[in-house]
């Protein structure tokens, strides 16, 4: 096969046979197809698309890249939960243990966080001494003696994706249902869980800004998990305002702890209790939602929920005195409070430029691999649907210094919105 025809055929808007799609895969793995003839392959799949049927094919061959956990040695259903990202999205750190402490195996594969776009391994990390690059035997040795382990992405799973990923982080072509759909799928279905909950964003903050394609990207991935056997379900998301009030690694982290605790912000205590409540009934642990949410209210209300996360924390090496104190975490130097220019009501909080602003106060990463800060970010004091009075705090700025909570708070006034009439609080799940 010549990458040249294939490039030609997918340009002419044909489709690929499972063979070409392998050799396609083969090759952007072992080195052997260069990059510009993969980017413009990219760029061809990017304006043609791909039927459902070569997105599963894709994806198989992308899972089939590098190694595959197996999971199968431990009881239970094994369940696992990913979130296309967004701003503020700290759910995973609420969901997992949640989950774990009523009794359903977490395998939580995570990963560090992309653009505008925070991630969970950069939150947890604030944690001093947490080990989150686990080996695939200590990975599953945490699995069964805790229910539950958290480590970061392997580029050993789905190789493919990683080499696809950068290329298509340079060359414009992330934007694409198919191309999303099989680089996440294929690190889901590599991951080894049997059951998976997506949670697609939709809105100014996610990837997909409109609701019919994240709608369209939700079906494709559960019908590409469901062909491989696995148990797939997909949330929707509200991705216009960030998710909580918290945007930036510790505070995100202090935020995901205090919603375990039951102290947690509206719009994150709901999702996350619902997202476990899915999880629950899709491995089988509870028959229907109703009862799910009984449950994790009172893995809530125990404190079970909480003590698995200490539990697990302290398993991977972390000291766990932060998450019972997290007023412990690290604390920026500078707190600067962004005021309201007039009364009315928050009608719009963008969550992109609030996600922009706080990777420029340094929580993510300007260049791939860069360093970040766990101390910095953005707390929210209103979100839309609130009332405001002239000159009250709308948000908070966590600087490194005066000079970047200035810029900080020079690019975030875009971002609001406050007007005469009285605006619905969105909800924060759409139906699916
Ligand atoms: N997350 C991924 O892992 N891949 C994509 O293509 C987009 C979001």
């Amino acid at each position: 096969m010549k990458l040249v025809d294939l490039i030609l055929r997918k340009r002419a808007g044909q489709r690929h046979t499972r063979d070409e799609l392998q050799e396609l895969v083969r090759g952007a793995v072992d080195g052997s197809l260069p990059d510009y003839q993969l980017a413009a392959w990219l760029m061809a799949v990017c304006w043609r698309g791909m039927s459902d049927e070569e997105t599963a094919d894709l994806t198989l061959e992308m899972a089939a890249s590098g190694a595959t956990l197996d999971l199968s040695e431990i009881p239970g259903v094994v369940v696992d939960k990913h979130s296309t990202g967004g701003v503020g999205d700290k759910a995973t750190i609420v969901v997992a243990p949640l989950v774990a402490a009523c009794g359903v195996p977490v395998a939580k594969l995570t990963g560090r966080g992309l653009g505008h776009s925070g991630g969970t391994v950069d939150k947890l990390e604030s944690i001093p001494g947490l080990r989150l690059a686990l080996a695939g035997d200590e990975f599953t040795r945490l699995l069964r003696g805790h229910g539950l382990a958290i480590a970061s992405q392997s580029a050993e799973l789905a190789p493919a994706d990683g080499v696809l990923y950068a290329l298509r982080d340079a060359t414009g072509t992330v934007e694409s249902i198919p191309l999303i759909a099989s680089s996440i799928m294929s690190k889901k279905l590599a991951g080894g869980a049997s059951a998976i909950l997506l949670d697609v964003k939709v809105g100014s903050g996610a990837f997909m800004k409109d609701r019919a394609p994240a709608e369209q990207l939700a079906q494709l991935m559960v019908a590409i998990g469901e062909r491989a056997g696995r148990r797939v379900r997909a949330v929707l998301s509200n991705m216009e305002q960030p998710l909580g009030l918290a945007v930036g690694n510790a505070l995100e982290l202090a935020e995901a702890i205090a919603t375990l605790r039951g102290a947690g912000p509206a719009d994150l205590d709901e999702l996350c209790r619902h997202e476990a409540a899915a999880l629950l009934v899709l491995a089988g642990r509870c028959t229907d939602e109703h009862d799910a949410l009984a449950e994790v209210g009172y893995a809530v209300r125990s404190g079970a929920a909480l003590e698995k996360l200490v539990e697990v924390v302290a398993a991977q090496g972390g000291d766990a005195g932060y998450v019972r104190e997290p007023e412990r975490l690290p604390r920026a130097p500078v707190v600067r409070r962004l005021l309201s220019p007039g009364r009315g009501y928050l009608s719009r909080l963008d969550a992109l430029a609030i996600g922009r602003a706080a990777v420029a106060l340094g929580a993510g990463r300007a260049a791939k691999n860069g360093a970040i800060r766990h101390d910095v970010g953005i707390v929210l004091h209103r979100k839309v649907g609130d009332r405001v009075e002239a000159g009250e705090a709308l948000l908070e700025v966590h600087a490194g210094s005066e000079a970047d909570a200035e810029r900080a708070l020079g690019s975030i006034a875009a971002g609001f919105t406050v007007s005469d009439e009285p605006v619905a609080p969105p909800a924060v799940l759409l139906d699916a």
